[in-house]
């Protein structure tokens, strides 16, 4: 989206907004499509989580997309969305047996990542086609906050486990109709995620009844200028002559899944805030906008790089400057950054804002979440509106003053 056009859409609305282009999305999914063109069965399940808002879910479910989902919410959410049940994927870890019997019920696909739930699950519904997580132990990504693959890791069942898996399998008679794995955010090195592809054939292998092999995720858009993305083209070329060979091997024509949220989302989203205050120190320029980590936490959690451009000065002489919030606590979005220079209200905007950032918002420091707007047909449309105080107390309880005194 043009700089002009996020600005009229902060200015019409009121900052601090989220603002997702619908184009954006739609070419990264086309592009994904297209890599991926000679395999026959290609399923392209959204990861839920990385931009939960119902109409983001809905346009995805109209380009053709499946639903990944990691707790029994998002499950809901999508079928509110209009997913078809037998279109999501419940990928969870760490949840209860009741919650995965829930899932069941909604008549969604069910994806196990622990031997004992496993057998516990077996045990009780032998006929549900379950899939399993594998882990590969094969590191894709580059930072540690968000490799998934390593052999400490909670996510997936061992490969080296494979033999107890497959015991219970037996035992139970339970029904393996998936593999599954997903290696962890931000893929630089495709050798390396082929390389843990190989190890899943290898795993399905062992299986007779599976209709479908899901690769997961992690793809990695650029953040900034000189950023490495994910080769799309060339995974798509590799991974596709191997599949096809599996699957004629194997004897089937299974369904190649994948399960991306951040190359679907990232890139479409944007954050727009107003700057309050422009504050000089001994040692650098605070630039202090309305809001904090409460809405975009990505930068101090992880320490991610989301890029910042002065909307309202996009010609003007360029400066140094620390970018604030205003929660009382360490809340810098980006330090020492070039940005053309900053007056008091003036709008910044942050790229790369639509994966895992309003989905990771909070209402700390008793703050409101911002509204979203999702840029369609050339408009922008209000698909959440900022939140009031009732939001706030909604679900608080009052106590009587007796019961505090006692
Ligand atoms: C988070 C998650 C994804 C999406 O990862 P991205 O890096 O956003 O593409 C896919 N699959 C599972 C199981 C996940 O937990």
């Amino acid at each position: 989206m043009r700089s002009q056009q996020l600005l009229k859409i902060a200015k019409d609305f009121g900052g601090p907004v989220y603002i997702y282009d619908s184009e954006k999305i739609k070419t990264q999914y086309r592009k994904l499509e297209i890599a991926f063109r000679s395999v026959k069965n290609l399923s392209i399940n959204y990861a839920a989580k990385a931009l939960s808002n119902v109409n983001i879910l809905k346009y995805l479910n109209n380009l053709g997309a499946g639903l990944d989902t990691v707790s029994f919410q998002e499950v809901e959410l999508g079928l509110k969305a209009g997913f078809d049940p037998k279109d999501i994927i419940f990928t969870p870890n760490g949840v209860s047996i009741d919650e995965i019997e829930k899932v069941v019920s909604y008549g969604a696909q069910i994806n196990i990542d622990n031997l004992a739930m496993l057998e516990q699950f077996g045990n009780k519904h032998p006929s549900v086609p379950v899939c399993i997580r594998i882990n590969p132990h094969v590191m894709a990504g580059g930072n540690n906050n968000i490799s998934v693959g390593h052999i400490d890791s909670k996510f997936g069942i061992s490969i080296h486990q494979i033999p107890h898996l497959l015991r219970i399998v037996e035992n139970t008679k339970m029904n393996i109709n998936g593999i599954h794995m997903h290696t962890g955010s931000d893929i630089l090195d495709i050798e390396v995620f082929l390389h843990a592809s190989e190890i899943l054939f290898n795993t399905a292998r062992k299986f007779k009844r599976l209709s479908f092999i899901d690769f997961g995720s992690g793809f990695k858009v650029p953040y900034k200028k000189g950023d490495i993305e994910t080769n799309i083209d060339e995974l798509g070329e590799k991974l596709s002559v191997r599949f096809n060979e599996f699957c004629r091997d194997y004897g089937r024509e299974l369904t190649l899944v994948f399960e991306p949220g951040k190359y679907l989302v990232s890139e479409a989203g944007y954050f727009v805030s107003k700057v309050n205050s422009v504050k000089q120190t001994t040692s650098t320029v605070f630039a202090q906008i309305e809001s904090g980590f409460n809405h975009l936490m990505r930068p101090m959690f992880y320490g991610s790089y989301h890029e910042i451009e002065n909307l309202s000065n996009l010609s003007g002489e360029e400066r140094f400057y620390s970018v604030v919030g205003y929660i009382c606590e360490t809340d810098t979005f980006g330090s020492n950054r070039k940005i053309r220079e900053i007056k008091e209200g003036d709008y910044l905007v942050f790229k790369n804002a639509g994966a895992y950032c309003f989905s990771m918002s909070s209402n700390y420091n008793s703050r409101f979440k911002p509204k979203e707007v999702f840029w369609i047909g050339g408009e922008g449309h209000l698909i959440r509106r900022e939140e009031k105080f009732d939001d706030l107390i909604r679900n608080q309880v009052d106590l009587s003053n007796e019961v505090l005194a006692s």
